[in-house]
């Protein structure tokens, strides 16, 4: 599908002035902090992910560390995350890559950070955008939906969004669009309860779960 240049422009203006210096709301001190906090956001919500690893990273902020702890131990940790079991068996393992293959560093290549165990192409996305400063637009739900309601794909397939809004964009700004776009989603374009009404996008957006203005 192709996707007007106006379209494209107004969309990244209005996203610069709705969000001109995005941030990534996971807490994180290291890049070993954030990949643990980005395996443990899947299906939940940041703020959450921040309240439990206020208190993990105090003691278990290195894969030394928290391989100390039992896969028991852990789940008990991030519970409150939810699929407490697979992210503990996840954390351990990766945690155990990092030290036995990357001496214990997280590593900034795309491909070495997808082998890591839990870690797959979203995540590493997120690391490469987020703390190594690359450029790179990782896929979550809130991307995908907010790109599809926009007309800027026709998929619901994460890896095909994420090539098409890289060819519709400039590099130069993928990591910054990828944050506005998952704040526009959290934010605005909300999953159940899209704020049609005050959406500078309004205009541009022909979805059918645009809530038209006279109804809102
Ligand atoms: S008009 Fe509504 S559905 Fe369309 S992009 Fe804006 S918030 Fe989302």
């Amino acid at each position: 599908m192709t996707v007007a240049q106006e379209k494209l422009k107004e969309i990244e203006l209005q996203l610069d002035k709705i969000f001109s210096n995005p941030k990534c709301e996971l807490d994180y001190k290291s890049s070993y902090e954030l990949l643990v906090a980005v395996i443990l956001s899947a299906q939940c919500t940041d703020k959450r992910v921040n309240e439990v690893t206020k208190i993990l990273f105090k003691e278990y902020d290195t894969p030394q560390k928290m391989l100390t702890l039992s896969q028991e131990e852990l789940e008990d940790k991030i519970h409150s995350c939810g699929f407490y079991h697979n992210k503990a068996k996840h954390i351990l393992q990766m945690s155990k890559d990092v030290l036995d293959r990357f001496g214990g560093e997280v590593p900034s290549d795309f491909q070495d950070l997808q082998s890591l165990a839990g870690v797959g192409r979203k995540t590493a996305n997120v690391v490469i955008g987020e703390f190594f400063k690359g450029q790179a637009i990782a896929v979550d739900t809130h991307v995908l939906r907010v790109s599809n309601r926009l007309g800027l794909v026709k998929t619901n397939d994460p890896y095909k969004c994420e090539i098409a809004l890289n060819n519709l964009f400039e590099k130069e700004i993928w990591s910054k669009l990828h944050l506005q776009l998952v704040l526009f989603g959290r934010y605005i374009c909300k999953s159940k309860n899209p704020q049609c009404q005050i959406c500078p996008l309004y205009n541009i957006c022909q979805s059918d779960d645009k809530i038209s203005k006279n109804n809102a």
